[in-house]
This record gives structure tokens, sequence and C-alpha cells, in this order.
């Protein structure tokens, strides 16, 4: 598998996208940048989108990718949780702010056809198997493990937490993506909204090689680019503190397992 980091970020802005993936030519996880990050070719590859949850900056380029790819006869699949389904149909794409693409060009051969996928699900997408793992969030959310026969990789999503499912999962993924939000003095912040920190990710990490878990590459992303220099840092010294590796990541960067 190939792995394109879209957007590596909670905002965009001039520098920073939203956080999203590319795995391969025809998977994205999330949505939030595959408007400005992909061609119009790559935009025509994808066939399957997985959603963790329904946060706009995780769903927001669904309505004009739709528009941008409705005539070349292709039906992306979006899979998630039936509430993120639900909320993207009912506030996104209801027809009056942009076409209801579940049922354009036509019922038949819609844009978007939606999956609704259980937490502990295992299904088949674009080759892959995958993997949805509910995630403790201000929303409903799950994270994904990916595996073909040449590996696995795992995607939290937005957390507070909850990361032991990835690490002891039978798929063994040996990457595995972590939102980083906030810095870690802002702690208290992270806690309300169901984010992580360098130093709740660190007592995450510190739990599991106490239970005599073994930890995969870290790569860091939705980081608040407003505080980018200090979670880089601090993200540093848990890695030096408990030897695993941590990358944070930036747009662009690729990865293949
Ligand atoms: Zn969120
Ligand atoms: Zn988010």
């Amino acid at each position: 598998m190939r792995i394109r980091v879209l957007g590596a970020h909670n905002l965009e802005t001039a520098d920073t996208r939203h956080t999203c993936f590319l795995v391969n030519e025809n998977l994205a996880i999330d949505a939030g940048s595959l408007m400005t990050s992909l061609s119009s070719e790559e935009k025509d590859s994808l066939t399957a989108v997985l959603l963790t949850h329904r946060h706009f900056d995780h769903l927001r380029d669904l309505p004009s990718l739709g528009l941008a790819t409705q005539d070349n006869g292709i039906t992306v699949g979006l899979y998630g949780l039936s509430e993120t389904l639900e909320a993207l149909s009912s506030h996104l794409m209801d027809g009056l702010l942009y076409p209801n693409f579940m049922q354009r060009p036509t019922a038949e051969h819609p844009k978007y056809r939606l999956n609704s996928v259980a937490s502990g699900q295992v299904f088949t997408v674009a080759g892959l198997d995958a993997k949805a793992i509910a995630v403790p969030h201000s929303a409903h959310a799950v994270g994904f493990i990916l595996r073909s026969d040449r590996g696995a990789i795992a995607f939290t999503g937005d957390t507070g937490g909850g990361l032991e499912p990835f690490l002891l999962d039978s798929f063994k993924p040996s990457l595995l993506f972590v939102e980083t939000t906030f810095s870690s003095k802002e702690e208290d912040r992270a806690r309300n909204a169901g984010h992580l920190t360098p130093s709740l990710l660190r007592g995450e990490l510190a739990a599991a090689l106490g239970r005599g878990t073994s930890i995969p590459r870290i790569i860091a992303v939705h980081m608040d680019q407003r505080h980018e220099g200090v979670i880089r840092r601090e993200l540093g010294e848990v890695s030096a503190d408990l030897g695993v590796e941590i990358i944070p990541a930036t747009e662009d960067m690729e990865f293949q397992v």
C-alpha cells in the first residue's frame, strides 16, 4: 500500500490542509482536502472514501468532488458510521446547498453510494481488508485499519485516546496515524473536545508499553498549525523518552507498507 498524506492539520491555511489520506490511487480516508490536493485525473481515480466521523473538516470536499466528477460514470462508495452518513445526507448534501449526489446524476447510477459500517466490522474496500474501530471523540467516530497481503496500516481519526485496540489488533498495523491536535499545555481543552496532545499520547503509549505491547511507527497528524512548533518539539521529547518512533507529518509526505 502507498499512503500519501493529503493534509496533516485540523485547519486549512495557505500552507496547511485538513487531515486526509490517499491509499494507492483509488481510496481516500476522510474528505477534508480532496479538492485542494488531488489533480483532476487523481479525483477521477477515486472509487471509495472511508469517513471517520461527521465533523466538517473530515467531510468538507465531498459536495465539490461530486460536482467535479459527476460525469465520469464512477459511483464512489462512502463508508462510515450510520450517524456520519446521516449527517452527510441531511446537512451537507441535502439538495438545498448542494445537489444530493446519492440520487444524482441518476438514482440508478449516483455519484455516491452510502455504506454503513459498525465498529468492529470487517469489510472489503478497494481490494483491501478494512476494519472500523470505535474511538472516543466529541461525535460518534471510528478509526480504520487497512490490510493488504503486504501489511497493514491504521488511522485513528480524531480521538481523545483509545489507542490500545489499534495496537493489539490481529491485522498488526506497522504504521499508525494518530492525531495530536493541541500542545500539552492545552490538555484540558483537548480532553473536553476529545482530542490528543503529546502528553496524552505519552500516557497512552507508556501504558501500552507497560503492558508489554509493542508500538508501531507513529505518524502524527491533525495538528493545530498555530502551535505546531511546540507540538513537534513535545512529540520529539515523547519519542526520545519512550524509545518510540514518532514522525510529525507534513502535507504530501508518502509512506509505503
Ligand atoms: Zn472531529
Ligand atoms: Zn478534525
